[in-house]
């Protein structure tokens, strides 16, 4: 991996990229002594414009950032770094230096959505009322939802099969949440028999 430090006079921004989300976290800069360092150890370190010295991310707060994988542009003039966050990355104590944290998009806002109301035992809701009721009647729910979005695939009705096709999502999530897992595990289940 080639890094032409000298183009910008021996400091290249470098953009950091939570690899579970791909939420930008914060940019800082390195030089050539910080790049070497970082992907010796594992463990970001920068060069500090303030501080003017090597900066290892953390060396205070505790909240180091994890290298998982490191990548250079098309001119080699900036990195990106993807990597295991701590608890925040941003001194002020918001989790990103460009705000609080991120979920990895809409399903998985919707099963934070499904799961908060599980977990606040918000009376009035549907989903923590069917929850209630035991995983074999929401599995039962999940195939009926399933029959009928199968019924509407044989129809030529879109908006139907539209609303079965979010019924069934839906009442997906409450399975996976009723079975204890995590929409995260079923991904690293499909990304696992890619390997
Ligand atoms: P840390 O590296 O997390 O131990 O923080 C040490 C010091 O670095 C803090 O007191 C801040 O001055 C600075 N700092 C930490 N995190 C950031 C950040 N994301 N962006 C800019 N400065 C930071
Ligand atoms: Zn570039
Ligand atoms: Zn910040
Ligand atoms: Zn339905």
């Amino acid at each position: 991996m080639i890094v032409d430090f000298d183009k910008s006079g021996g400091l290249v921004p470098v953009i950091i990229q939570d690899n579970r989300t791909l939420q930008v976290l914060m940019l800082g800069y390195m030089n050539e002594e910080a790049f070497e360092k970082t992907k010796q150890e594992g463990i970001v370190t920068f060069f500090s414009r303030s501080k003017n010295r090597l900066w290892t991310k953390g060396e205070e707060s505790g909240n180091f950032l994890t290298v998982k994988s490191i990548d250079v542009d098309c001119d080699q003039d900036t990195i990106l770094i993807k990597v295991i966050p701590g608890n925040t990355v941003c001194h002020t104590g918001s989790f990103s230096c460009f705000g609080e944290k991120d979920s990895k998009g809409f399903i998985y806002e919707l099963e934070d959505k499904v799961s908060s109301r599980i977990d606040k035992k918000v009376e009035n809701s549907y989903t923590y009322s069917l929850y209630q009721r035991g995983i074999n009647k929401v599995a039962q729910k999940v195939g009926e939802e399933a029959v009928e979005l199968v019924i509407e695939a044989k129809d030529n009705n879109d908006d139907l099969f539209k609303n079965e096709a979010a019924d069934l999502l839906y009442h997906f999530l409450i399975l996976l949440k009723s079975k204890g897992m995590s929409l995260e595990e079923i991904e690293e289940t499909l990304l696992d028999r890619d390997k």
